[in-house]
């Protein structure tokens, strides 16, 4: 089954239609890229998924079941997790209080600490645990941010933006975790500008642009895509 099925989602900011009829689904082992243009409502999109943004029309379905009319603490409890293309760390907290903080409202609350020490291993931040989080740099804030996600034991993955202000081996050593994060199940939704890391690692590839899905494909076939090529150079 599907973790993630959206359909026929509209969403219009005023007089502006952000999405327009977007459907897009996202399964458990699989990295789901999500590229467009800037402006595109990649975010947007993830804003509906998440459910902090009620669309005027279509539906989310989370593994099955219809959340359109849930909250995001309801979704969130149906396995959903995101980032923010945006950061929103806790800055005066340390890197480990700020996962503590989201496993304390994960499934295995009760072993919290066990649950950010085994994340703070996976992602190599164990040794600037005890670091305040505004002293970190982009790159590195961007992953602790997807510990922060990843502590709440979700099903679903949203990452909007990922590996903006990651260097070049930052980047190469978090495709790896993306896919090590598919191959335990979990159903990755990747938003990314760095054309690399998204034809490296998802398994398919949607493209959004002025709110419509105009591709889907896997990545070989979408690198390609001529109608893909002319929204990017029309941006
Ligand atoms: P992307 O993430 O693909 O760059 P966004 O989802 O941020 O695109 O934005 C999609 C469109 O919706 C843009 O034209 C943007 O200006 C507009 N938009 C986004 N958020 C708002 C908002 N809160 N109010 C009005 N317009 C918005
Ligand atoms: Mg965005």
């Amino acid at each position: 089954m599907e973790s993630l099925q959206v359909s026929g989602v509209t969403v219009d900011f005023g007089g502006h239609r952000a999405l327009d009829g977007v459907a897009l689904t996202a399964a458990p082992g699989r990295v789901t890229g999500l590229i467009g243009p800037n402006g595109a409502g990649k975010s947007t999109l993830f804003d509906v998924v998440s459910g902090l943004r009620r669309p005027s029309s279509g539906r989310v379905h989370l593994a099955g079941r219809d959340v359109t009319r849930l909250g995001p603490a309801r979704r969130a409890r149906h396995g959903l997790a995101r980032t923010f293309q945006r950061l929103e760390l806790f800055g005066r907290l340390s890197v480990r209080d700020n996962l503590l903080v989201a496993a304390e409202l994960g499934p295995q609350r009760r072993h919290a600490d066990r649950v950010v020490t085994e994340i703070l291993d996976r992602l190599g931040l164990a040794k600037i645990a005890d670091q305040h989080a505004d002293t970190l740099s982009t790159g590195v804030a961007r992953l602790v941010e997807v510990g922060r996600a990843l502590a709440v034991r979700p099903t679903l993955l949203l990452l909007d933006e990922p590996a903006a202000g990651q260097d070049a081996e930052e980047t190469e050593r978090f495709a790896a975790l993306l896919r090590s994060l598919a191959d335990d199940g979990t159903a990755v939704v990747l938003v990314e500008h760095d054309m690399g890391l998204v034809m490296s690692v998802c398994d398919e590839v949607h493209v959004l642009d002025l709110g419509k899905i105009i591709a889907v494909g896997p990545p070989e076939v979408i690198r390609n895509d001529e109608t893909v090529l002319a929204a990017y150079l029309g941006d």
